[in-house]
């Protein structure tokens, strides 16, 4: 059997990366089945004259749904069975299942061995029901199915226990942050060959005591065994507040961190119910600076078109950049997200326009 996993395209055309989910999909995958993973962020293959696959099982956020079903319409012209999974196919059922063969919903580890048995004995269902499970039995990824990228890309663990409204995370991974077995982690990083490494997690370190005593673990696991890899993450602000933990992190190769500011005004980060970042009379500067003493860049993250958001944000947003010392700046548009609270509120104002 053969199988042809896709992830898709569309406003990614700069990634970077390499993408994890099918990598880790493939390592679930018997051996009995020929795998190849294809990214389109690194090009798009003439599909047509591909060997033709068995089944082909297909990742897309929302940004790049469109063309995962442009996909998926291709290989079924063909007869091909398509499977949909991730984020997107998830949070929009409906519209995924008139698109595929099957859809997979949730973490797919958890029922990948039902759908390939199903496909094998041309019995696949409409629907698959992952659920989140242990993370001891996510595999490692087959990280030698793609070619080398500018960044690999790890995940250590998922969930996060803030619950931004604008974000999809809670939903899909939950608030419970779940940690892979440090070993495995450990293991997984000596078969990465990029020597600089996205960790995917949605929240590196955690906000509670326990979260961050787990980390610091896995970070003094990486140092004792020498990975050899400057990586950057994902964490929130609260990095700043261990000294302890900066360290190790930059023991460990942390080159940099991505921390989600969202406003510079008090009015916004309760909008997006993100006062976290204010705990405390927290000041972003100091904080921000904490963490570069260490040798760590510190990416800042805001949202701009937010309710409450008045004319000059844009401004408002660059000066407080500049005023904290940011090392690099990104700005988002408010994205109200299928499976998002941000989404439910606007389309219960009857504001989404177009879906
Ligand atoms: S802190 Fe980040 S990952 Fe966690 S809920 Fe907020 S946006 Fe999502």
């Amino acid at each position: 059997m053969s199988i042809t996993k896709v992830k898709e395209r569309h406003w990614n055309k700069y990634r970077v990366w390499k993408p994890l989910s099918l990598l880790v999909l493939a390592g679930l995958t018997p051996p009995e089945w020929d795998i190849t993973v294809i990214d389109e962020n690194l090009g798009v293959p003439e599909y047509a004259a591909m060997p033709r696959p068995d089944l082909v099982g297909i990742t897309a956020f929302t940004s790049q749904a469109n063309r995962a079903y442009e996909v998926a319409a291709e290989f079924r012209s063909r007869g091909v069975l398509v499977v949909i999974g991730g984020i997107h196919a998830t949070m929009c059922l409906a519209e995924a299942s008139e698109r595929v063969d099957a859809v997979v919903t949730g973490e797919a580890e958890s029922i990948w061995a039902e759908v390939l048995k199903d496909a094998q004995q041309g019995a696949l269902s409409r629907v698959y029901t992952g659920t989140r499970g242990e993370m001891a039995n996510v595999p490692l990824a087959r990280h030698d199915l793609l070619p080398t990228y500018c960044l690999g890309s790890i995940q250590t663990a998922r969930g996060c226990p803030l619950n931004c409204s604008f974000c999809s995370v809670t939903a899909f991974n939950g608030r419970l942050l779940r940690r892979r077995p440090i070993e495995d982690v450990v293991q997984e990083f000596k078969l990465i060959q990029e020597k600089y490494v996205l960790i995917v997690d949605d929240n590196l370190i955690g906000t509670r005591k326990n979260h961050i005593s787990g980390t610091k673990e896995l970070f003094r696991a990486m140092i004792q065994a020498n990975i050899r890899k400057k990586w950057i993450a994902q964490v929130t602000i609260n990095m700043a507040d261990d000294e302890e933990l900066l360290s190790l992190a930059a023991k460990a190769g942390c080159l940099g961190v991505f921390i989600g500011l969202e406003s510079p005004t008090v009015e916004g980060l309760m909008e997006v119910d993100k006062g976290f970042n204010i705990q405390k009379g927290r000041d972003f500067k100091a904080s921000v600076q904490r963490i570069q003493e260490h040798g760590i860049l510190v990416a800042g993250s805001f949202i701009i078109g937010l309710d409450v958001d008045k004319k000059g944000i844009g401004k408002q947003i660059a000066d407080t950049a500049n005023h904290c010392g940011l090392d690099a700046l990104n700005v988002l548009f408010l994205t109200p997200l299928p499976g998002t609270r941000l989404w439910e509120k606007m389309e219960s104002e009857d504001r989404i326009a177009a879906n």
